[in-house]
């Protein structure tokens, strides 16, 4: 039996029963693609499901303003793809009359649509006969094959491209890519992959030279930085609060939290005077540290350590709102998307 008939063999006993495989719509399988990307399934599927309802057409999604699509989207993360989401879902509703490019080629002239999203969507919907390269594949073809060159580098994922196109059934891409996927998913998994009970087991180059711990390879690029976050929450006797929009390229851009200063130390109680006397020119009562312990979020290339202080003063006064900045009630803060490092503390601390 080939590569591509034993894995849809076994992807016929095992797969998880999931929404957007119910479909050919280019739509939801888009949505889903897009959501999934350094997403768990567990994680994703919410989401998922809470889109499709608030946006069941691409034209609704389109209509939507960015900061609903941005709150549906929080707590998901790499916020780029919520707002490349939100540019292409116009593109295509205005552009394009609502109908999705029917080919990879024209697939990867969409916004937020690279290789693998763009081969996903033209096998799922068309049956285009293109193969799939994610995260799952690298990792069984590269046991499979008895690859050892790094799958983050270009040699390494030339040869990986290759081998995904050779074992794909021309005939079955759709089934194939989505049973290759699930495949790595749930089988071939990247710790203590069930070797005993796999069909692939007697050509698994890996399994045979004893070498499945070792593969895939990855280069480590990215040095993790420290960033400390002081947040400043401002309220005053009729509890108005301020909070700005975050401006400028960046995993959070437009998404809105307190006003905050960064910095690379850990900033002393004058720095934290200082910045307030500064930049927030108001009579300031009192201010008190609102989190016991500080609280750290991981990203890819970041660890982020906040805390939180309220700042008490008797009235915020317009002249110290600057640009980016809204006088709320806190009792609102609720109804803004906001990282989901600011979401954790409002929820533990505020509510
Ligand atoms: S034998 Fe093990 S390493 Fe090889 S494909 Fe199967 S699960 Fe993966």
């Amino acid at each position: 039996m080939s590569f591509s008939a034993q894995i849809i063999a076994w992807y016929k006993l095992h797969k998880r029963d999931l929404p957007w495989r119910k479909t050919k719509d280019p739509y939801p399988i888009w949505l889903s693609e897009i959501m999934l990307q350094q997403t768990r399934v567990a994680q994703g599927l919410p989401y998922y499901l809470a889109f499709t309802e608030a946006f069941p057409k691409v034209e609704k999604l389109a209509a939507a303003s960015e900061e609903k699509v941005l709150k549906l989207w929080q707590g998901l993360g790499y916020y780029s793809r919520a707002r490349n989401l939100h540019a292409t879902a116009k593109y295509v509703s205005n552009d394009l009359n609502g109908k999705f490019p029917t080919t990879k080629k024209e697939l990867l002239g969409l916004k937020g649509i690279g290789d693998y999203t763009a081969s996903a969507i033209a096998s799922f919907a068309f049956n285009e006969a293109v193969a799939v390269v994610d995260g799952n594949v690298n990792r069984v073809l590269s046991r499979y094959f008895g690859i050892d060159l790094p799958v983050n580098e270009k040699t390494g994922q030339t040869l990986i491209k290759e081998k995904a196109n050779q074992v794909l059934d021309p005939k079955n891409p759709a089934l194939h890519n989505q049973a290759i996927m699930e495949f790595g998913a749930l089988q071939c998994k990247p710790k203590n992959p069930y070797c005993h009970l796999c069909p692939l087991q007697k050509d698994c180059v890996a399994f045979q030279q004893g070498k499945v711990d070792l593969l895939p390879v990855k280069i480590k690029k990215t040095k993790v930085q420290t960033r400390y976050l002081a947040y400043f929450i401002f309220q005053d006797e009729s509890q108005q609060s301020l909070i700005q929009q975050r401006i400028g390229k960046g995993i959070w851009e437009n998404l809105y939290e307190f006003p905050v200063l960064e910095s690379t130390q850990k900033p002393s109680q004058q720095k934290l005077q200082q910045e307030l006397e500064t930049n927030y020119k108001m009579n300031i009562s009192s201010i008190e540290k609102a989190n016991p312990k500080p609280i750290v979020h991981l990203l890819s290339h970041r660890k982020l350590i906040a805390d939180f202080y309220l700042v008490n003063t008797q009235e915020i006064q317009q002249k110290a709102i600057q640009k980016n900045q809204k006088l709320i009630n806190l009792k609102d803060l609720e109804k803004f998307p906001v990282p989901v490092l600011v979401a954790n503390f409002i929820k533990s601390y505020l509510l």
